[in-house]
């Protein structure tokens, strides 16, 4: 059994001076049930707390950590950057070469602007989709999660024409009023909305994997349709790859799936572990971004050096060894057959989810393809099943609707023992 003694009193003192004792809502382990750990180093797969306990690491860092921690090429990039200053709030050669790297691996980028997080990077992006198409509206799915900007924080109540309302207190209704939603696989509910609305919808932006609602894959089909109505109707198609650009394939969902968005926003391993997100697309829309156009959009910390190096050393890696993701496919369909022969065994209801090193476990025996279905999973089994998890040093995402994420640093034999911490969780958590 795992003792956190350290990590529990830093949490109660943290929540003297920290909303809820933590920086983002879900480290606080409140859909679980228990107190969260505090890290003080991580390498590799592995990750110790305060108290000197040790954990396989399956968020790394809710994605960016592809190479799993502090992976010396990244690591020997920051240490070189660090003593030509932290930030010049002028252009450097850096930023020419990592907006050249970017170009050539992501398809549909012609044109980027490098931002702090993934949150500025899904704002801007269709704030600038906005301008160019001098439409108001946009439609995002139910469950998909673009960062915490006003108008991405919207439901759709019951119907798929409904108006947007605001999920979030301080959120109003004049913004919510331009966000339309429509279930995630639902090529009708969008060709529904877009007839309703003709000419007036600038963007459709969407997780081209969805990952927020846990997994979720698009079905055959679904990407390309979307692709068609945005050409059809002059709509600007947005791919959200902040989680699955550079993880599902060196080029992001994008390229696996054969689909080019007019637009991308980029975020997690485009830093290398740095806060760092990015926007971009087709050449004709970013010229609108300013100083080139009319739309502003500006970061005193933009481009940052530091996270630049960071974030070059990683995609430059992982341009330079595609076998990376053969590597990380193998891990995760191995895991996911270990899992699968243990729910098996012990006649638990469920649903895996997985595209390349993204995957999600559901308990429920319907298929999980949107929002709705995705709730059918019975959740205080996975929080009794995340606890049990932890307290055998497997560190997961704290929420059903989470997915976890892969690095290369899990070996076969710590792919091994997850399934075998899967197999007792599983009997503990049904217990
Ligand atoms: N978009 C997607 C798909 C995300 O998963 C996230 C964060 O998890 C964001 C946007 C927001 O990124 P950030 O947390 O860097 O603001």
């Amino acid at each position: 059994m795992i003792q956190a003694p350290v990590s529990n009193e830093l949490f109660e003192r943290a929540q003297h001076t920290i909303p809820g004792g933590v920086n983002s809502p879900v480290r606080a382990f409140r859909a679980v049930g228990g107190n969260p750990r505090f890290m003080v180093s991580a390498k590799g797969p592995y990750m110790f707390d305060e108290d000197g306990n040790q954990y396989v690491e399956f968020i790394n860092s809710w994605g960016p950590m592809i190479l799993g921690h502090a992976p010396a090429v990244v690591q020997e990039a920051v240490m070189a950057a660090v003593p030509n200053s932290l930030s010049f709030g002028a252009p450097t050669r850096k930023e020419v070469e990592m907006a050249e790297l970017i170009v050539s691996m992501v398809p549909g980028i012609e044109k980027v602007r490098m931002v702090n997080s993934g949150t500025e990077a899904t704002m801007s992006a269709v704030r600038v989709a906005r301008g160019y198409t001098g439409r108001s509206k946009f439609i995002k799915f139910e469950g998909c999660y673009h960062g915490h900007g006003d108008s991405f924080l919207i439901s759709a109540g019951s119907g798929a024409i409904t108006l947007g309302v605001p999920d979030s207190p301080g959120v109003t209704t004049g913004v919510a009023a331009d966000t339309l939603t429509a279930p995630y696989n639902d090529l009708n509910a969008v060709q529904t909305l877009v007839d309703a609305n003709k000419g007036e919808i600038a963007a459709i932006i969407l997780e081209p994997v969805a990952g927020n609602m846990g997994l979720v894959v698009p079905e055959q089909g679904f990407l390309q349709g979307l692709r068609d109505i945005c050409d059809k109707e002059g709509i600007v198609l947005i791919f959200d790859e902040v989680m699955t650009g550079f993880r599902l394939a060196s080029g992001g969902a994008q390229q696996l799936y054969g689909v080019t968005p007019d637009m991308t926003t980029l975020g997690k391993i485009i830093g290398g572990g740095m806060p760092v997100g990015a926007y971009g697309g087709k050449a004709e829309i970013m010229n609108y971004v300013a100083p080139a156009g009319p739309v502003y959009q500006a970061g005193t910390l933009s481009g940052n050096p530091i996270a630049m190096s960071a974030g070059m050393a990683m995609l430059s890696h992982l341009k330079n060894n595609p076998e990376v993701y053969a590597q990380l496919e193998q891990t995760a369909a191995r895991m996911v057959a270990g899992m699968e022969a243990n729910m098996q065994k012990l006649g638990v209801k469920f649903t895996i989810n997985r595209v390349g090193s993204m995957f999600s476990i559901f308990f429920t025996d319907k298929p999980v393809t949107d929002f709705e279905s995705a709730k059918t999973s019975d959740t205080a089994l996975f929080g009794k099943y995340f606890n049990a998890m932890l307290k055998r040093g497997i560190y997961l995402a704290p929420s059903q609707y989470e997915a976890l994420f892969i690095s290369t640093a899990i070996t076969d034999e710590l792919a091994d023992q997850y399934i075998q911490a899967n197999f007792e969780a599983l009997q503990e958590a049904l217990e």
